[in-house]
């Protein structure tokens, strides 16, 4: 058995190794790569991935598997197990299955189907037709149907899907958290419509980049994302990957017109980082070096951005800080104006630009629409009507065009069907691990006030980036809340906050 295991951890940290190869390749193509080279870069990139795929699914995996004992009954394997040998078997055995239950061609198939349909999706939203995007969209959705079908599931196809981006959580248990959330949101967005609007003028000044990196830099040093271990730069669509366990790249875009976008940005993405940066070392090297989930992934950066970033305390220091760097711009502007125009509150149609309070209907929208098309009870066709009617029904306002409604995000032309929940399950998981949080720093506000996040980082570290991919997110979540996962925090974390910056 020691024998097989050491066998398993050799071909797992040479995948581990590919997929930091991968990560570089990937980041050079978003940050440096010149526009000509992407034909050699695409080669590059092909046969990478049939590389990996050939490594994830040696046969060989499965027969060390079976000597260790797991089953889909017990993906732990033999009892015989450390404990985190355990878990490294499990989490290998759920991705072992997953990609060998996949044949080559359909993985194929799809990549050749997304990278069209990802051309075309750009050329249809620019000119707002969804025609053009349809039967790419109608491919797509087949295709994924397929996918479900052989991954296999017991309730919805959706199921299958889901379970990709989020494992243990079924449509189900993602339309009741949803529930909650729209049962909390919806009163609290039409509260915000009908109350005396904050003054939000400060933003539209224009802000040099310049000067938003070197702030953005200082929040960053402040988090104590570790620059020996890491990177900013910028890009299209921001992103974070890592390249190694010591080696995490963050990237953000600078708006000169609009600065929340960069400084907001910057600081999600400095979250993402410190997931990355924050796996326990004895992990490195492994599987186990990764998010639990996108969910917790995403629970971090949104922590960062909106709880901490978006927070008065955190102004309370920092504003003085940002006023010295944009001293014109800022002039006649104090501390609670910026707070409150950093925090406004208005339903849009667009989803990266929405704020906090609207951000999850965005979500919840897509979440309805795309568990009916592999329901089979909407047709892609039906599509953009039924967007129209959703937005009315969450948002209160409908799109004028597709481009600014069906055809916004980029997912659904790259094969993503049941990846959207993520981003609302982070808010969810978000607050729920801060309610913890504050039961073991009661002076978590004070600590933000005067500037220190490094405490907070800390204990991040032990409970939530440490664990990595050793926890399921269900597990994570019991272990550090005591229970399962509720979107009650969240709303009542809303609530209070927006209560008092709107009077409601
Ligand atoms: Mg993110």
């Amino acid at each position: 058995m020691n024998k097989a295991l050491e066998q398993l951890k050799k071909i797992d940290a040479e995948v581990k190794t590919l997929r930091g190869v991968q990560a570089s390749l990937d980041w050079d193509q978003h940050v440096y790569m010149p526009e000509r080279g992407v034909h050699d870069r695409s080669e590059q990139s092909a046969l990478l991935a049939s590389i990996v795929h050939a490594k994830d699914t040696n046969p060989e995996i499965g027969n060390l598997l079976d000597k260790l004992g797991a089953t889909d009954e017990n993906p732990l394997g033999s009892e015989e197990l450390s404990d985190d040998d355990r878990r490294l078997v499990r989490a290998i055995y759920r991705e072992f299955k997953q990609s060998t239950r996949l044949p080559g061609e359909l993985v194929e198939k799809i990549a050749r189907t997304t990278s069209v349909a990802q051309s075309v999706w750009a050329d249809a939203r620019r000119k707002s037709d969804f025609a053009l995007f349809r039967p790419h969209l109608e491919q797509i959705v087949d295709l994924q149907l397929e996918v479900a079908d052989r991954l296999g599931y017991e309730e919805h196809p959706y199921d299958a899907l889901l379970d990709q981006y989020e494992p243990d959580m079924t449509s189900a248990d993602v339309a009741k958290v949803f529930r909650e959330l729209r049962e909390g949101l919806v009163p609290l967005v039409r509260k915000i419509a009908s109350a005396r609007q904050v003054d939000g003028g400060v933003l539209g000044k224009h802000f040099p980049a310049a000067g938003q990196e070197a702030f953005g830099r200082k929040v960053l040093e402040a988090m104590h994302f570790d620059m020996t271990r890491g990177r900013l730069d910028t890009s299209v669509h921001p992103f974070t990957t890592s390249l190694g366990g010591d080696d995490v790249r963050l990237t953000t875009r600078y708006d000169e017109t609009y600065f929340p976008t960069a400084l907001f940005g910057t600081i999600h993405e400095g979250g993402h980082g410190l997931y990355e940066l924050g796996f326990k070392r004895e992990y490195h090297g492994s599987r186990l070096a990764d998010a639990a989930s996108l969910g917790i992934h995403e629970s971090m950066s949104r922590f960062w951005e909106n709880v901490v970033g978006r927070g008065r305390q955190f102004w309370h220091h920092f504003f003085p800080i940002f006023k010295a760097q944009f001293p014109e711009q800022l002039s006649g502007v104090d501390l609670e104006t910026f707070y409150k125009a950093v925090n406004l509150v208005e339903p849009s149609l667009i989803r990266v630009e929405a704020d906090e309070v609207t951000y999850s209907l965005h979500i919840i929208l897509r979440f309805e629409l795309e568990r009916m098309l592999i329901g089979k009870e909407l047709k892609v066709a039906d599509l953009p009507e039924a967007w129209r009617e959703q937005s009315q029904d969450l948002l209160g306002i409908v799109p004028n065009n597709d481009a600014n409604g069906v055809l916004q995000d980029i997912h659904w032309s790259g094969g993503a069907i049941g990846y959207f929940p993520t981003y609302a399950l982070g808010n969810v998981y978000g607050l729920q691990f801060v309610s913890r949080l504050k039961k073991d720093m009661p002076d978590m506000e004070n600590r933000i006030r005067n500037g220190e996040l490094a405490p907070i980082k800390a204990w991040l570290d032990e409970h939530i980036h440490g664990p990595g991919r050793s926890r399921t997110p269900k597990e994570l979540c019991e272990e550090v809340t005591g229970e399962p996962m509720s979107a009650r925090y969240f709303i009542e974390y809303l609530n209070t906050k927006y209560t008092d910056i709107y009077d409601l």
